[in-house]
């Protein structure tokens, strides 16, 4: 068996330590004589799971009582919506930063609930940095105001996050989710689909403060309000179970590391050694501003189309795999999640100084 090193968007490279247990409790999970996809979500077995998802998850996130987490489907992409149909009640606005693909598809499924004011964007020199707003230029009444505290495609993420007052802040955090620390207390929603660097696809993780959960109106399909789920802890319906339990071992997989703070630095640490190199290459550059560099999606570009190319090919041969950029943008995209070992990086790096070296 090989492994290569998967630089995938997503959905993307899991910790090796937790397919292994996964592998290892396929057929009979812990003396149950079942796999977790076999088993009802209502045994003890699962329920069991799902509870200590659910705490671990709290104690890496330091997230307070005042606030809910619910295992949901339908992707991040359904939290677009079910946000302006929660959400957008009282006076039917938001504000919203816009600063890519993410945030146009959250904007536009707000549109059809209520009035968006895009307060500000980085839409003009293609999503390169993350735009500051004046708070003066923020809409005291609005229902919610709306960031992606990290760009998957265009390789941004906010450092500072903004203040917005007592208008509840939303953010998706698909690519970000459990990559550094972050204060809960600033927000009022935290959304994550689980395939970046979470676990499987199928699953979403959203984390919401009480006081926002029950305004949806009474038209409201049960499925779309956060309520049901709330209330029904999760268990409305039949779960995302197996995902759920995959989430749960990387959850223990990240606090054996020994949780944010080092992940965080372990994240920092390959992410430098990357962009580095990328500023001190004669052919690699990154389009993104400094500061606002994320540390989970890293975008270069040749310059040329062809040598692009070639770059990706050849690095696909080594098993350096999904190394091509998003369509929007070209070139390269290293998505460098959690789970993505700090020898995949070296490597990685090992190979663009090699490539520059053979083609300049
Ligand atoms: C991948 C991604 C999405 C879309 O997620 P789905 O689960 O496919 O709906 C939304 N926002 C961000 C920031 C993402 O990276």
């Amino acid at each position: 068996m090989s492994r290569i090193y998967n630089f995938s968007a997503g959905p993307a490279v899991l910790p090796e330590e937790v397919l292994k247990t996964a592998a290892d409790e396929m057929l009979d999970f812990k003396d149950s004589g079942m796999s977790v996809m076999e088993m009802s979500h209502r045994g003890k077995e699962f329920k069991e799971i799902i509870e200590t998802a659910e705490a671990d998850l709290r104690e890496l996130m330091n997230i307070p009582d005042n606030y809910k987490v619910l295992f949901l489907q339908g992707g991040a992409s359904l939290q677009f919506a079910m946000i302006p149909l929660n959400l957008m009640i009282q006076n039917k606005k938001a504000d919203y930063i816009h600063t890519g693909q993410w945030t146009k598809k959250a904007i536009s499924e707000a549109k059809k609930y209520g009035t968006v004011n895009v307060i500000a964007t980085s839409e003009a020199d293609n999503y390169t940095y993350i735009p500051e707003p004046d708070p003066a230029s923020f809409s005291k009444d609005a229902d919610y105001f709306y960031i992606a505290s990290n760009n998957t495609i265009y390789g941004t993420r906010y450092t500072d996050i903004p203040d917005t007052g007592d208008v509840p802040l939303v953010a998706d955090m698909s690519s970000n989710i459990l990559s550094e620390p972050v204060d809960v207390k600033k927000f009022g929603v935290i959304f994550a689909g689980a395939q970046k660097n979470i676990g499987p696809a199928g699953l979403t993780i959203v984390i919401i403060r009480d006081d926002l959960i029950g305004k949806a109106p009474d038209n409201t399909p049960s499925m779309l309000n956060y309520a049901t789920h709330a209330n029904a802890g999760s268990m409305y319906n039949t779960p995302p179970c197996y995902a759920i339990y995959i989430a749960g071992l990387v959850f223990k997989w990240i606090k054996g590391k020994g949780g944010m703070e080092t992940i965080k630095k372990n994240n920092i640490e390959k992410a430098q050694i990357l962009y580095d190199y990328i500023d001190s290459s004669a052919l690699f550059k990154s389009p993104v501003k400094k500061k606002d560099r994320s540390l989970m999606n890293v975008p270069f570009v040749c310059g040329d189309k062809e040598l692009d190319a070639k770059f990706i090919e050849e690095a696909s041969k080594l098993g350096l795999k999904s190394l091509k950029g998003h369509r929007t943008v070209g070139g390269m995209r290293a998505s460098i999640y959690n789970a993505m070992p700090l020898s995949g990086v070296k490597t990685l790096v090992a190979f663009m100084q090699e490539f520059e070296k053979n083609n300049t």
